[in-house]
């Protein structure tokens, strides 16, 4: 078996999601290449041997600079032309889900997409994914090569191994509508801490907090604790909070060490996006709320008392 993974970047660094499968990819096969696709790229690409890449293939290219997905199906298909792999992965994320559909387009080849996992069955993989509205989990295949598969972002934990990489420039043939699009602007929302993808600590906040305003005791305790601030669906549709920091199933997925869940119900579909999380705190006011069946430590009372009792706490312990 041989698996190749497509390794997103940003400012001279790898992105988590994409280490994450490459991690979990050679744990599963011996023989694991990653893809670096950019201008100016070579260097970042060597760091993927840290992540279990025996080896990484380069493309960089000026048409490649910006994050856009056609030039990129160019640049994999022109890979998988000349080396054969059986699987090819993808860390979901804007850029990455574009280029995955692009590529099974272009080949003719089946995507599984929102994998949760992966194991190696009789010698070939086999994806885990979430199915009807997430209360079951099914067992996917692929009945054509290569296989694609796109992991949902945060399933796996990037593990460096210590390796290193062998890094092999390759060429791209770019189709004229590939390369038709430009990218006039690119922007970025400013936010203070660490993103969700990346905080140790969560504090999320659901519709029992009343208010968009009632948002600063969440803020305030994950400022205290060094964590970020997620949110609910339900509060992120009613314009409370923003639709980046959306945790479930339509919203991101996330496994820090730390989650509080104040005045949030538990439903199955936010449950999905956050029960690998290493310690679940939830605490609402009403004892027969479903997140109490999953949670690690419950409190049942008013959020209004205890969030802003918890903050003061927990500074005053920092101090
Ligand atoms: C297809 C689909 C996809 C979805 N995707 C997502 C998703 O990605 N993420 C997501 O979160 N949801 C998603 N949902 C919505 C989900 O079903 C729930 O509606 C949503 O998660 C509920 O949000 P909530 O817990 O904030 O609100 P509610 O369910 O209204 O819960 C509020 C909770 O706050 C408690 N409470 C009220 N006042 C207080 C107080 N003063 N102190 C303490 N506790 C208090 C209440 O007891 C209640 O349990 C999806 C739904 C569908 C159908």
């Amino acid at each position: 078996m041989a698996t190749l993974v497509f390794l997103e970047h940003h400012e001279g660094e790898l992105l988590k999601p994409s280490l994450g499968v490459l991690s979990k990819a050679a744990e599963l096969d011996d023989d694991v290449a990653g893809v670096v696709l950019g201008s100016g790229v070579r260097e970042v690409a060597a760091k993927a041997g840290a992540f279990g890449a025996s080896k990484v293939y380069v493309a960089d290219k000026p048409e490649l600079e910006h994050p856009l997905p056609q030039p990129r199906v160019d640049a994999l298909a022109s890979l998988l032309g000349s080396q054969s792999f059986d699987n090819v992965l993808f860390g979901a994320t804007v850029l990455s889900a574009d280029v995955a559909a692009g590529l099974s387009a272009r080949l003719g080849a089946g995507l599984n997409w929102d994998l949760t996992d992966l194991v190696k069955q009789d010698g070939s993989l086999v994806g885990k994914r979430p199915a009807l509205g997430d209360s079951v989990y099914v067992d996917v295949g692929w009945t054509s090569e290569p296989r694609l598969a796109l992991i949902r972002s945060g399933t796996f934990e990037p593990r460096e191994s210590g390796g290193e990489a062998e890094v092999e420039e390759f060429d791209v043939q770019f189709e004229d509508f590939s390369t038709a699009a430009t990218m006039l602007e690119q922007a970025h929302a400013e936010s203070e801490g660490p993103s969700i993808e990346d905080a140790d600590v969560i504090v999320a906040g659901g519709r029992g907090l009343g208010s968009p305003e009632n948002f600063k005791l969440v803020e305030e305790l994950a400022q205290a604790l060094g964590g970020a601030v997620a949110a609910t669906r339900a509060v992120v549709d009613a314009g409370w909070y923003p639709y980046a920091t959306q945790v479930g199933q339509t919203g991101k997925t996330v496994s820090p060490k730390l989650y509080v869940a104040c005045g949030i119900s538990g439903a199955i579909q936010h449950k999905v996006g956050m029960q690998s999380s290493g310690v679940i705190v939830a605490i609402n006011k009403d004892p027969n709320a479903p997140i109490f069946e999953f949670c690690d430590l419950g409190v049942v009372g008013d959020l209004h008392e205890i969030v802003p009792k918890l903050t003061e706490l927990v500074r005053a312990r920092k101090s």
